[in-house]
């Protein structure tokens, strides 16, 4: 029997998915070249904008196909799923399964048909699964850089986001388990750990909070790399400021969503803290952190957004000066609080919203990476292209997550078999783009 997973979403949903493959294997189910072979698909999927869940919809046309060639066929629809998609898509798929009952998939597939995705925020089904299916051992989708999820769930309730109502409440993994796990990967020579959670600075097991964690998985002995996503401004203490400066392992790149650069619109977001005090924090990062990478996200065109308060989101990215940006035109959510409120900001005017911020992120971005003409650096190389059936080049990022072209300087690395993939090499920048830089291979 063999499985095809399809993934839509964030890191942590593919996390999910490494582990769903794992358990299906546990189960003899062999992995499919292609989707035509499979005899399950699983769709793991995201509900954070209509656009994730749309691509689902399109997907039950392509299955009703597959399923009239292969008659065993069946799909499994799992991930976020909001109340108001579960019993449309219940028409259309055999089973329908929390991600949190991951360890009973095993018993429940033998069924011909089952759906079982209870409330994520129920307290008698978070105290009963808690995130125990974080304890099923993954198959990493390669064998250099690793999702390692610290904690599921969300308590925040921004206004516009839905992930509180599909991931439920904050559930952190006790930091043993984190530890063991990180140092069996180290053995096994990764290089890259990334500590994942909606909002992984509230993460607590008993006293460890998140710079002890840190810490601890700093003096885990080995040559990698701890990169954490995504953090939440008002929980960014200076003792986690401290923890990123005084741990070698601890990249200098961080992810701190800002949303809106008005204090209004941040009220109405129910995001609790001030452009200022936001500011002040990122000076003090910067203060700490000299050469940090600093990314944000953003929502433009949330409801009521005038031209005014969009000019104070476009003075904070003049003044911050971003590395990189996830720019979001807004999309009413159901069932939060936001979807609510009037969405008057007519699509036209987002896009321009949109390309606005892009334009100056272009710049800024531009300007930093500019500085690291002429120096050396180390990547780890993630990607290799062949660009012009002859040219290899290898792609990668910085220890601060810049993204480079690596170019080789001569023809010795041509053959095909060499691969870079999954080391650190040392690369001298010669060129500066927007979104990233190019280097020679030293
Ligand atoms: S903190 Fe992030 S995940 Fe949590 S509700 Fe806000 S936007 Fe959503």
């Amino acid at each position: 029997m063999n499985y095809f997973i399809i993934t839509y979403g964030c890191q942590m949903n593919r996390s999910d998915s490494e582990r769903i493959a794992a358990v299906l294997e546990k189960m003899n189910y062999e992995k499919a070249s292609n989707i035509n072979e499979a005899d399950l698909i699983v769709v793991n999927m995201c509900s954070v904008r209509q656009s994730a869940v749309d691509r689902v919809y399109g997907n039950i046309k392509n299955f009703e196909k597959l399923k009239r060639k292969n008659k065993n066929l069946k799909t499994l629809l799992t991930g976020c799923i909001l109340k108001s998609d579960l019993e449309k898509f219940k028409k259309h798929f055999d089973f329908i399964l929390s991600i949190k009952a991951l360890s009973y998939w095993l018993e429940i597939l033998r069924k011909g048909k089952y759906f079982y995705y209870p409330d994520p925020r129920d307290d008698k089904f978070n105290e009963e699964f808690n995130a125990f299916y974080l304890k099923e051992k993954q198959k990493y989708s390669n064998n250099f850089s690793a999702f390692v999820p610290i904690m599921t769930g969300c308590n925040n309730f921004c206004a516009f986001c839905v992930v509180p109502y599909v991931r439920g409440p904050e559930i952190s993994r006790k930091a043993k388990d984190i530890i063991l796990e990180i140092e069996n990967l180290i053995k096994n020579n990764f290089k890259e750990i990334w500590l994942l959670g909606q909002n992984v600075n509230s993460y607590k097991d008993a006293n460890i909070n998140f710079p002890k964690l840190l810490k601890m998985v700093n003096e885990i002995p080995g040559n990698f790399w701890i990169r954490f996503t995504s953090s939440y401004p008002r929980d960014f203490s200076d003792e986690l400021i401290d923890t990123m400066a005084e741990c070698e392992k601890v990249t200098e790149y961080l992810n701190l969503p800002v949303q809106s650069g008005d204090d209004e619109i941040l009220k109405k977001m129910n995001r609790p803290y001030t452009i200022e005090k936001y500011k002040k924090r990122v000076k003090k990062i910067r203060e700490k952190i000299p050469n940090l990478t600093l990314s944000t996200d953003i929502i433009v065109g949330f409801p009521g957004e005038t031209e005014k308060q969009f000019k104070n989101t476009l003075s904070l990215f003049k003044e911050i000066k971003f590395d990189m940006a996830y720019i979001a035109r807004y999309s009413p959510r159901p069932g939060t609080v936001a979807a609510k409120l009037k969405d008057n900001v007519p699509l036209k005017e987002k896009e321009e919203r949109r390309k606005t911020l892009t334009e100056i992120l272009k710049e800024t971005a531009l300007e930093k990476n500019k500085k690291y003409v002429g120096k050396e650096v180390e990547v780890l190389v993630n990607e290799s292209r062949i660009i012009n059936n002859e040219l290899r080049i290898f792609l990668g990022k910085t220890r601060a997550y810049k993204t480079v072209k690596v170019q080789i300087p001569d023809t010795r690395y041509q053959i095909p078999n060499t691969n870079l993939i999954g080391q650190f090499v040392k690369v001298k920048i010669v060129d500066a783009l927007p979104w990233g830089l190019k280097g020679i291979l030293i």
